[in-house]
């Protein structure tokens, strides 16, 4: 694939990140986003910023890094979308955190012409994208994980295929709604344990040798709650929707899921005083938990 131009639409934190890395390896990338902003950042790293419809004619593989589920289903099914423009062969390598419905959908309707889609939705913040140290998991039949995983390889630490298209967003939603459910759970653990004479820092110590441990307590608290910088590059608004989608999910199976429920209501709640644009972290502050007041 190096002897052809890869390309990656979307270049926000995740994107551009993503882009680096396969400059970093050796890629000829091609890159498109709608915010002029991010076009210009993209280029001072050595994207070639392009048109869509040149993009879909000269890329082998595309990688999506959009917002939401609404806008991989525009671009690829829109006028003048992949659908249309792009051409027998492309690959397309959806790592937009959407839902398995839209990756079904975009699918079928592209295998129709030859292409192929897979969903591999990514954890690791846009540093993980960067450095290239993402996880993905991939929804795809195994033939076609067979012959992506070397280029998902490129772009990521670890590729772990889940089943077929759709699977991937299934596999993240989940995922985030854990991490949403442990961000909460944290901060009250952690307020806790100060109320009863214990510091975070030294709940931590002995947390994270503990079964009690998750990526919130290993990474969250240290990089980016305790100490206050909130700069994880993931906004509440990008994890309101996960939650949302992960609410959308349990509805259409017919789950209660209770105490989940409870979160995905304290997380809605939250866009009353959190902007979109404020970091997710800062969800903790939706505790009763007075030890984070002015953080
Ligand atoms: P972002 O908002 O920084 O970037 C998204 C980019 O897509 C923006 O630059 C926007 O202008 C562009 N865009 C929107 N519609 C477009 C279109 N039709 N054509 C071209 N460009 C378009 O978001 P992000 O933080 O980079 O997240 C991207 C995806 O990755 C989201 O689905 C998010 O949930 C997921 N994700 C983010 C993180 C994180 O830590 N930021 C971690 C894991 C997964």
């Amino acid at each position: 694939m190096k002897d052809g131009f890869v390309s990656v639409i979307g270049l926000g934190n995740m994107g551009r990140g993503m882009a680096e890395t396969l400059l970093r390896n050796d890629y000829k990338v091609m890159g498109y986003d709608l915010s002029e902003e991010a076009r210009s950042q993209a280029e001072k790293i050595g994207v070639i910023v392009a048109p869509l419809a040149q993009l879909l004619k000269e890329s082998k593989v595309v990688v999506l890094s959009l917002p939401k589920a609404e806008h991989v289903e525009a671009l690829v099914l829109g006028a003048n979308g992949i659908s249309e423009l792009g051409h027998d062969g492309l690959i397309i390598v959806d790592t937009t955190t959407s839902t398995a419905e839209t990756s079904r959908k975009v699918y079928a309707e592209l295998k129709t012409k030859g292409m192929t889609f897979i969903d591999a939705p990514v954890s690791g913040g846009p540093s993980g994208a960067k450095s290239g140290t993402m996880t993905m998991v991939v929804g795809a039949t195994e033939e076609d994980f067979t012959k992506i995983q070397p280029f998902l390889a490129d772009l990521s630490a670890v590729q772990v295929n889940v089943g077929e298209c759709g699977a991937g967003n299934v596999v993240k939603i989940c995922n985030n709604l854990l991490a949403a459910a442990h961000l909460i759970t944290t901060a009250e653990a952690v307020a806790l344990a100060n109320k009863a004479g214990v510091s975070p820092e030294k709940l931590l110590s002995g947390l994270n040798k503990g079964s009690g441990r998750s990526a919130v307590s290993e990474v969250n608290f240290p990089r980016w709650v305790l100490n206050g910088a909130f700069d994880s590059g993931f906004t509440m608004g990008l994890m309101r929707k996960d939650v949302g989608l992960a609410d959308a999910l349990a509805t259409a199976e017919n789950m209660s899921l209770p105490l989940s429920k409870k979160v995905m209501e304290l997380w809605k709640k939250s866009a009353e005083t959190l902007l979109d644009q404020d970091d997710f972290n800062a969800i903790i502050k939706m505790t009763d938990a007075d030890l984070f007041e002015g953080k």
